[in-house]
């Protein structure tokens, strides 16, 4: 019913008078590279190993990227399709979905211009938006695997996915997979929307270089493949086509370290708790288990909150030795009767605290409370490799439920861009760009004008002088931008804050 309304209020979008005609025909397309450093692709492209990514850096530019903090991927990825800072974005940290982002991302921006626009596997894009005549395939931090159009999805054979890795050689058969497959999908999924404006990540290099800094052979297979499905792509492209490649960090050696991930669903699931269906969300299961129990009933709330705690507290090796440290982060008022203890609050804060400033990480005060399952190393190692854990008064195979990684590579600020084809000049030294400048540059190349709230500038000294006299560089007020249709909460038959939680969790509402 909702998903109607949405599609009955209809897309009567196109350029807005203010902003003049648009420049069709050419294609814009951004590949990501997760992870890509200058340390590793540089000594690649001078052995001759990597074909693709020197033609590009020979027709065009290649730069040292400037990135934001924090470091993380969902930060600067959306940094750089936004062109804004994380203060403006938003998005602070892995737990944030597409619904937390304050703003329009350039690709939404042409989109709502009138511009065919695909975005495979980016991040973030989970809620999938409507693009008309575009399509949205989410990036692994989905939390469904809903795409747009809904007609789509059958034509999507394969999406990145981490879930259920259970060791690094999984991880490596992953990528193996994704550097296979990925580039084919992208070009089917363009060809079929005659796509002006695109990109598509890959998260290969990231995954494996963090679990394989000390194994370079292992990171030289992957940009070795990774540079070969660019070659794909570019393959795919014509003459009067741009290619971009960006990454959102670099790459450099890290103290080694264990890193212990969850795969809860199915356990939980199996003790009558089953995430969405019920009124709680799983937000990550790397490194810390974060659950999210919405807004609604506090009476209700609270008991499905405990039954959560009860059954995480209750994880525990064959001497009953818990595998889980729990705590819980209140966010609903809590009626009288229901007040917590000082030492509690006092935890609590600590552990906010604590969160922010180790993780970036920040808690929405619209939900319910959220449940912080810490691993308990000491425990977990002592079960390794095939120990048991009780779980919901059951026995599991610990492989099943905890996975153990080992990480000897860490993110480094500098990170890669190259550019090459139309509009876009030869340039033999390596120049500078922040992942800011990506979004008002790729808004420039589609011959587009530049929203005047976007933070970062178009490198034109980088442009041909053609392509400027044809399409000057142009700032315009974002307020006389169009904007894709959002449907608003006042248009929602309900007013069941439980439901609408469940919309928005959905994505169907912001
Ligand atoms: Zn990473």
């Amino acid at each position: 019913m909702v998903a109607v309304a949405w599609a009955a209020l209809g897309l009567g979008l196109g350029p807005g008078p203010v902003l003049g005609p648009t420049a069709a025909g050419a294609r814009v397309v951004l590949v990501g590279v997760d992870g890509g450093s200058w340390s590793v692709i540089d000594p690649l492209i001078a052995e001759g190993a990597l074909p693709h990514l020197a033609a590009i850096a020979r027709r065009g530019v290649t730069a040292e990227l400037a990135t934001v903090e924090p470091l993380i991927s969902p930060v600067v990825w959306t940094s750089i399709a936004t062109g804004r800072s994380p203060e403006a974005h938003g998005i602070s940290d892995f737990m944030k979905t597409g619904l937390d982002r304050r703003v329009p991302t350039i690709f939404e921006r042409l989109a709502a211009r009138g511009r065919r626009v695909g975005l495979y596997e980016y991040l973030l894009t989970w809620p999938a938006r409507e693009l008309p005549e575009g399509f949205v395939v989410p990036g692994w931090l989905r939390r469904d695997e809903r795409v747009t159009p809904a007609s789509l999805a059958a034509k999507v054979a394969y999406r990145y996915d981490l879930r259920g890795l259970r060791n690094r050689e999984e991880y490596r058969e992953n990528a193996r997979e994704e550097i296979a497959r990925k580039a084919g999908q992208w070009n089917r999924l363009a060809e079929d929307h005659d796509l002006e404006v695109g990109a598509v990540t890959f998260y290969a290099v990231d995954a494996l270089s963090h679990r394989y800094w000390n194994e370079p052979a292992v990171i030289r297979e992957t940009v070795l493949g990774v540079d070969g499905a660019i070659g794909e792509i570019v393959e795919a492209l014509g003459p009067e086509d741009t290619i971009l490649v960006a990454s959102d960090h670099g790459f450099q050696a890290g103290s080694r370290r264990r890193v212990w991930s969850g795969t809860l669903e199915g356990a939980l699931s199996d003790a009558g708790l089953v995430p969405m269906r019920d009124a709680f969300t799983i937000l990550g299961q790397f490194g810390v288990v974060v659950l999210r129990v919405n807004a609604g009933p506090f009476a209700e709330r609270e008991a499905l909150l405990e039954r959560l705690r009860a059954v995480l507290e209750g994880a525990s090796d064959a001497a009953g030795e818990p595998v889980f440290t729990v705590d819980v982060l209140d966010e609903a008022e809590r009626p009288p009767g229901a007040q917590r203890g000082i030492l509690t609050r006092l935890r609590q804060w600590g552990l906010r605290r604590f969160a922010r400033w180790r993780f970036n990480a920040h808690f929405d005060p619209d939900a319910h409370a959220y449940v912080i399952a810490q691993f308990e190393g000491d425990v977990l190692e002592g079960l390794l490799p095939d120990g048991e854990i009780r779980f919901g008064g059951k026995r599991h195979a610990m492989r099943d439920l905890i996975s153990a990684d080992e990480f000897t590579g860490d993110h480094h600020p500098t990170a890669i861009f190259l550019a090459a084809g139309r509009g876009v000049r030869a340039v033999p030294e390596r120049g500078a760009l922040s992942v800011l400048d990506v979004a008002p540059l790729i808004a420039a190349l589609a011959g587009e004008p530049v929203p005047d709230d976007v933070e970062g500038r178009v490198p034109e000294e980088w442009l041909t002088a053609e392509f400027l006299a044809a399409h000057p560089v142009r700032r315009v007020a974002a307020s006389a931008w169009p904007e894709l249709p959002t449907l608003a909460e006042t248009e929602l038959p309900v007013d069941d804050a439980d439901l609408l939680e469940r919309l928005r969790t959905m994505g169907y509402v912001r």
